[in-house]
């Protein structure tokens, strides 16, 4: 196994589970006291919002609704395609204005659903959930719109269904990211809630343990945590502190001493992964009948004045929430997702959605502009990376549009973490070089 060389494991079989260190990535600055000292507030509702038919892998769901019809907070607007896709739910009460052409992160306009905000704040929700067994459950939590909130946005029943395949359900508390302490605060504020939510979980997926790793930079979560859960069945991991650790390979690693075959998937090795936040949306569905119509973001940043995690109805405006909370004109740059991983925000017009972690007001000591210089051959981008590619060949082979040559030095593995081009002192666009290299590889079915 290739991808095994990269993990150095620690310490086997502790309380039947494996804890396991992976040696490469870096260690960027953590910057998370600027958001995780308040306590979680509430950004207003917006006078409209417009909803991405498209908030999830897989089809765009398809609209129930259309211009002109009156909607409720909770109520259906959108419904799963065939296949893989997931409901959407008016976050507000008010009147569909229309099935428009919207600016999503990526550049492009893709379709969302425009409701203006009657501010009635009238809802409906579906009743709490009785039956718990792992069909009712499955149903419900499909039922509720809920998808991978920790970035990926991959339809969570359709992940958790996977009974008599994985024996362990591994919880992503690490938070990895700079900045970013979303899932920190539900560790912290929503933590009998959480448990409920793993719980149910379980039974949907079939797991008879559950693993939830956190890095060990939030020992108070740690403790917390720690101190609710004594039957064993769901055990604490504190994590080293060390990015990508939240990535799903090393935190697998990290967590059970389990390692995912390269082109495989987690449910390979008998593990189902699933993030902080869609536990507690699985929680709110199924015990309080909520759907997953909003979420708590991280807003942080020296160019912000009320840092912090917010709960946030999707379909909001960037604009809304970056006024709110007292975005800065000396804002050198904005980022939706950590500095890492995350996209640069060209437009406030940009809508939150169900995945949106986080938004950061950098000012220029946080966001150095980089100019890219020629490659020294120092390796540094190969010690880093946490998937044992060799970035500046990829590079290389990709501006020879030699694209054969890029796959064999492993460009389909790249996660997209970011480390290479974080630690090129040629300041080097690695990362970006390496994503398009493997989107090329995946069009022409190399
Ligand atoms: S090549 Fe991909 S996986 Fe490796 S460090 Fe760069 S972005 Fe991360
Ligand atoms: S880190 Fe940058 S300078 Fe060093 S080998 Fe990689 S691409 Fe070249």
């Amino acid at each position: 196994m290739a991808v095994f060389c990269f993990f150095r494991q620690m310490f086997k079989m502790k309380g039947g589970i494996s804890l396991a260190i992976f040696t490469k990535g870096v260690h960027p600055r953590g910057c998370k006291e600027l958001s995780n000292r308040q306590p979680i507030g509430v950004c207003p509702d917006p006078d409209d919002v417009w909803l991405s038919l498209s908030q999830h892998i897989g089809a765009p769901a398809e609209p129930v609704v259309q211009a002109g019809d009156r909607v409720l907070r909770g109520q259906l607007v959108a419904k799963k395609a065939t296949g893989l896709s997931a409901n959407i739910y008016a976050p507000i009460a008010g009147t569909v204005r229309g099935i428009v052409g919207h600016i999503t992160i990526s550049g492009k306009k893709r379709e969302h659903i425009w409701i203006e905000n009657d501010h009635s704040d009238e809802s409906i929700s579906a009743q709490p959930l009785e039956e718990r067994t792992p069909q009712a459950v499955l149903s419900r939590i499909e039922e509720a719109g809920i998808v991978g909130m920790g970035g990926a946005g991959f339809p969570t029943a359709a992940k958790l269904n996977v009974r008599g395949k994985a024996d362990i359900l591994v919880v992503n508390g690490a938070e990895c990211e700079p900045y970013i302490t979303c899932d920190e605060s539900i560790l912290l504020s929503y933590t009998e809630e959480l448990i409920e939510g793993i719980r149910l979980a379980m039974i949907a997926s079939g797991a008879t343990r559950a693993v939830v790793g956190i890095e060990k930079n939030k020992p108070k979560a740690i403790r917390k945590l720690s101190d609710l859960l004594a039957d064993g069945e769901i055990a604490v991991h504190p994590l080293q502190t060390r990015y990508p650790q939240g990535a799903e390979k090393q935190l697998i690693f990290g967590c059970t001493g389990r390692v995912v075959p390269e082109g495989k998937l987690p449910v390979d090795a008998g593990v189902v992964v699933i993030n902080v936040h869609t536990a507690l949306s699985v929680y709110r569905a199924i015990v309080l009948g909520v759907p997953c119509y909003e979420r708590i973001m991280t807003v942080s940043g020296k160019a912000v004045e009320r840092p912090g995690n917010y709960w946030v109805k999707n379909g909001t405006p960037l604009r809304e929430v970056a006024n709110f909370c007292g975005g800065r004109e000396d804002c050198a740059r904005i980022v939706s997702g950590g500095p890492m991983m995350g996209e640069a925000v060209f437009s406030l017009k940009i809508c939150t959605s169900k995945t949106t972690s986080s938004l950061l007001f950098l000012d220029a000591s946080e966001s150095e502009s980089k100019v890219a210089g020629p490659c020294i051959g120092c390796g540094r981008c190969v010690q880093a990376c946490p998937m044992g590619l060799s970035p500046t060949f990829i590079e290389e082979a990709l501006f020879a549009k030699k694209y054969e040559e890029a796959k064999r030095y492993g460009a389909p593995a790249c996660i997209s973490c970011g480390c290479c081009s974080y630690v090129c002192p040629a300041k080097r666009f690695l990362a970006q070089s390496v994503k398009l290299a493997k989107k090329i590889i995946r069009e022409r079915n190399l």
